[in-house]
């Protein structure tokens, strides 16, 4: 049987999105529901990749599209262009995704010289037909036909302005004739034919064009970003056309079923008289209020509000709706869950439950950790008057308040006098990485949400704020000039910007904790005090109480990547339950790295163990802070990993410097002489993969005694002061079982000692990490040996792909999205089928011999949603984050648990979630937007 490619909105349904796009399905749906939608049919989506592998549309389609067509003629009864009574249809795209503004609907199709005259024969309303015709054209021309759309604005704004009108209402019938004429003839100009005037010839023109514009530069540029696969095409609906420019009695509107930016329900909406769909959002003219349609239009506006709350009950959710209404007689023309800010998403999904809407477990799936995220950011105190200076692209959340600084010197420069800076940059690039280091938040003139600065200041959680292009930066000069403000500010003046609304204000702006970040350190009494207002309590009720569930729910446990007492501290507040990654090399930093230097640089054993006994009541205490931090929960320790060199002068610094000391007649001393050749022996091509981890170890086996004997007499003085501290020792790089054999065999020894020695009974556990791909195939062997695993995803990341992320990053991974080779960076999500087999191999293999042995992972992934859901899956008992990732770490293990139970989650990279953060700031963006025009209609 040949595929079928066409569904009537009768015979799909909402969960048919991956066919029929989100807006045929829910147009199927709604429908269904029996509510008013303009009959119609959904061309699916595996026409459009048929038609794109093959360069045309099946056969078949053709005449699936002709009967489909003459259902809808029979149930109008009109016919698609009948020059007497046509039936018109609009064309409009809908892939899986939305993907706002990438393909254009083109409507009035059916329209040419013959059926506009029936149009207005049958309307009685010639000015309505003719305005109908010429936008076709406008919306043909522009979509199907690529003609520069400016062409036609120009032409309809010179009419405008020549007749000395004041908007588009204005235009008289002949007007409009007259326009189409121009149009007709712009279209001839550019296209050498004339416009189409065979009715199935345009739709068929504008089905292949939405085929078409799926892989438009933009579209693919706006895929990558939001990480929606590049194969899924898009759907086409076919819809008949209703029309909201039939007089003071039609119009067209959008609206949401809550409040999209509190969640509060209510009426909330735009609605325009007298126009066609586009117009609404083209900002052609000023909008009513839903408040106004009531007015208006009660027995419309009735309906509507009964239609909200039947979709909002259907759906379970915040629903958003386009509609229009012609003549007094009301159309749906969309619905969609609808986007909501963070914040709403939070109250949304609580006040669902509260109304018996969705259940407890549920509305843990309707947030994301991203959001949570995005909620946990200081805010600039909403009740201080700040000036707006201009706006641009929120990038990366925060508010930061800071001197203007234009470069790396003057950045790190203030910033070491104790200033707080922001770094102005037309755009930036990566030789700005110190500045952007030094400085509270980024703002560029130039980019977008991809762009440099953007991405990098995301990764740091650095406030970002990109594209502001009403500023001119002028580095040489020291000025920053706003054009819309005809003001210039210099370096050193202050100014502050807002990394989720894209605001940049004018002076100091005090800065407040988000009293959800509060709540989250210091419990609910302390997050509902600091609320401003009712809106932010509610908020921080709705956190607690989703948050209080997902940790209910989880099987994962969450540990923080944590090396001094403050960050255990804070992770343990953030509700950490343990320390799963302590690493010990900064405890040989600063003063401390003369000890070492003198470790590697040692004759004999003599002085190498006078260096040891130096830095043991070093090490000791730094453990005993941490363990009393932790005290009643686990702290796994990493033996030493780095290489050595990072312990010593780097070496063209070093012979430089000895050189110019030779040169100038200088003595050179002793030390210095071993030291540049113990750095010349240290040196290693390939650092990442050479001797550090266990290697090193087992060749300074002092370095890693000192560090055994150091934890188990910290773990001694703790129990004497009456604390519970539960170290676990890790040792780094394991490959082979032998390896770690050796290691537990020193380890065991030392730490009976310390028990004979103190007569404390010490039950330390000796455990590896898994980051060589030979370690995971040789699992089962080394967990003989073991006490635990812990997955050092980055590491393993590394080893497997065989590329270290420092050299790679830069250099090729942007090519690697545009091949399509990443969706996601590997670095930032778990490269499920390739990194990720690995680690379910290991934990398979690790168990077969351990039944039960306990599995965390450690490196970043830990704290990434989209991981932690593949380690849920794959039956890893913790992840280990950052404190700061803590909370999204727990509410993901909730969802994670709660979705696992309800649905399949698919890890396949290609449909992997998409940029939930970059969503996020999206989307806060957009309802920054949209409060900013409600408030605007308000005044
Ligand atoms: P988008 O995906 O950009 O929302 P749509 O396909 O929804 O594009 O169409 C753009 C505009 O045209 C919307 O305002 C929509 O309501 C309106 N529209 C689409 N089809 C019709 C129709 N059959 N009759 C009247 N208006 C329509
Ligand atoms: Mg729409
Ligand atoms: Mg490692």
């Amino acid at each position: 049987m040949a595929t079928k490619y066409v569904y009537s909105f009768t015979e799909g349904n909402k969960d048919m999105k991956d066919l029929l796009g989100g807006k045929g399905a829910n147009l199927a749906e709604m429908t269904n529901l029996g509510l008013p939608v303009p009959p119609g049919f959904t061309i699916t989506t595996e026409a459009c990749r048929a038609y794109l592998s093959a360069g045309h549309t099946p056969e078949t389609l053709d005449v699936e599209v002709t009967s489909h067509l003459r259902e809808v003629e029979q149930t109008m009864q009109k016919r698609l262009g009948d020059p007497s009574d046509p039936l018109l249809v609009s064309v409009r795209s809908g892939a899986k995704f939305s993907m706002p503004g990438m393909m254009e609907t083109v409507l009035n199709i059916g329209l040419n010289d013959e059926s506009v005259q029936g149009l207005a024969a049958q309307s009685g309303d010639e000015r309505f037909a003719w305005d109908s015709y010429r936008r076709l054209i406008q919306m043909f021309g522009k979509t199907v036909q690529d003609i520069d759309g400016d062409l036609f604005a120009n032409a309809l704004q010179a009419l405008q302005d020549r007749k000395e009108y004041k908007g588009d209402l204005d235009m008289t019938t002949d007007d409009l004739k007259e326009l189409v004429v121009e149009y007709k003839q712009i279209v001839k100009d550019a296209t050498g034919e004339d416009f189409p005037q065979d009715p199935r010839r345009q739709m068929d023109l504008a089905i292949e064009a939405v085929f078409r514009s799926w892989n438009t530069d933009r579209a693919r540029i706006y895929r990558r970003r939001e990480r929606i696969p590049n194969d899924l095409g898009t759907a086409v609906n076919i819809c008949t056309m209703v029309f909201g420019n039939m007089g003071e009695t039609s119009g067209t509107g959008v609206c949401f079923t809550r409040d999209p930016s509190t969640g509060h329900s209510g009426v909330y909406g735009d609605y325009l008289i007298n126009a066609q769909g586009e117009d609404v959002v083209a900002g052609i003219r000023n909008t009513l209020s839903l408040a106004d349609l009531e007015r208006v239009d009660k027995k419309s506006y009735d309906e509507l509000r009964g239609i909200m709350q039947k979709l909002e009950t259907h759906y379970r959710d915040l629903c958003d709706i386009e509609f229009t209404i012609q003549q007094g007689k009301l159309w749906m023309l969309q619905t969609r869950v609808g986007k909501r800010t963070p914040a709403a998403a939070f109250r949304v999904a609580v006040q669902l439950v509260d109304e018996r809407l969705i259940t407890t477990d549920e509305s843990v799936t309707r947030v994301t950790g991203d959001q949570l995220t995005s909620l946990l950011f200081p805010q600039f105190d909403k009740s201080a008057s700040a000036k707006v200076l201009t706006r641009g692209m929120p990038a990366s959340p925060g508010a930061s308040v800071g001197e203007i600084v234009l470069n790396n010197e003057q950045a790190e420069s203030r910033v070491a006098e104790g200033a707080s800076v922001i770094l102005v940059r037309r755009e930036t690039n990566p030789d700005d990485l110190a500045g952007m280091v030094a400085a509270a938040g980024v703002l560029t003139a130039r980019g977008g949400k991809t762009s440099h600065a953007a991405v990098v200041a995301r990764g740091m959680g650095r406030c970002c704020v990109v594209g502001a292009e009403d500023l001119v930066v002028d580095e040489v000069a020291g000025t920053v000039y706003v054009k819309s403000q005809d003001k210039t500010l210099h370096a050193g003046d202050v100014i502050a910007i807002d990394g989720t609304t894209g605001e940049v204000f004018e002076g100091e702006v005090p800065v407040v904790d988000s009293p959800v970040m509060t709540y989250i350190s210091h419990g609910l009494e302390a997050g509902l005090a600091a609320s401003p207002d009712e809106d932010t309590q509610e908020l921080v009720y709705a956190v607690d109480r989703i948050l209080t569930h997902a940790d209910a729910k989880r099987r994962l446990e969450v540990r923080a990547n944590a090396d001094n007492p403050e960050d255990a501290e804070r992770s343990r507040s953030f509700g950490a339950q343990g320390v799963g990654l302590c690493r010990t090399e900064h405890m040989f930093l600063g003063d401390r790295r003369k000890l070492i230097e003198a470790v590697i640089l040692a004759e004999t054993e003599e002085e190498q163990q006078a260096a040891f006994d130096a830095l043991m009541p070093l090490q000791k205490s730094d453990f005993v802070g941490i363990f009393s931090a932790m005290d009643g929960l686990p702290v796994t320790v990493r033996l030493i990993d780095p290489p050595l060199h990072e312990f010593l002068p780097d070496l063209t610094e070093l012979s430089v410097e000895l050189a110019v000391k030779e040169a100038k007649g200088e003595e050179v001393t002793e030390h210095e002489k071993r030291l540049l050749a113990a750095v010349k022996a240290n040196h290693e091509q390939n650092p990442m993969l050479g001797l550090r981890g266990v290697r090193l170890g087992l060749k300074i086996p002092g370095l890693i005694k000192l560090q055994i004997r150091a934890i188990a007499e910290a773990c001694v003085e703790c129990k004497k002061q009456g604390k519970d501290p539960r170290p676990e020792i890790m040792v780094p790089l394991i490959g082979s079982i032998r390896e770690l054999q050796i290691v537990r065999d020193e380890a065991e020894k030392i730490i009976a000692d310390v028990e004979a020695e103190s007569g404390v009974e010490l039950a330390l556990p000796i455990g590896n990490m898994i980051e060589l791909p030979r370690a995971a195939v040789a699992a089962e062997r080394i967990a003989a040996e073991s006490d635990f695993f812990s997955f050092g995803t980055n590491d393993l990341t590394q080893t497997t792909w065989g590329f270290s992320r420092d050299d790679v990053e830069a250099a090729f991974f942007n090519d690697y999205f545009d091949y399509g080779i990443f969706g996601t960076s590997p670095f930032e999500t778990i490269d499920w089928s390739g990194v990720g087999q690995l680690v379910e191999m290991g934990v398979e293999r690790g168990r077969s011999t351990k039944p039960g042995l306990h599995c965390g992972v450690c490196g970043e992934h830990g704290g990434d949603p989209v991981s932690i859901h593949f380690f849920d899956a794959i039956g890893i008992d913790y992840v280990s984050c950052s404190p700061f990732r803590v909370p999204v770490a727990r509410l993901e293990a909730g969802r994670a648990a709660i979705s696992n139970e309800s649905e399949h989650i698919s890890f396949a990279p290609a449909t992997a979630p998409v940029d939930l953060a970059a969503q996020v700031t999206e989307l806060a963006a957009q309802m920054a937007d949209l409060a900013n025009e409600i408030r605007k209609q308000d005044k």
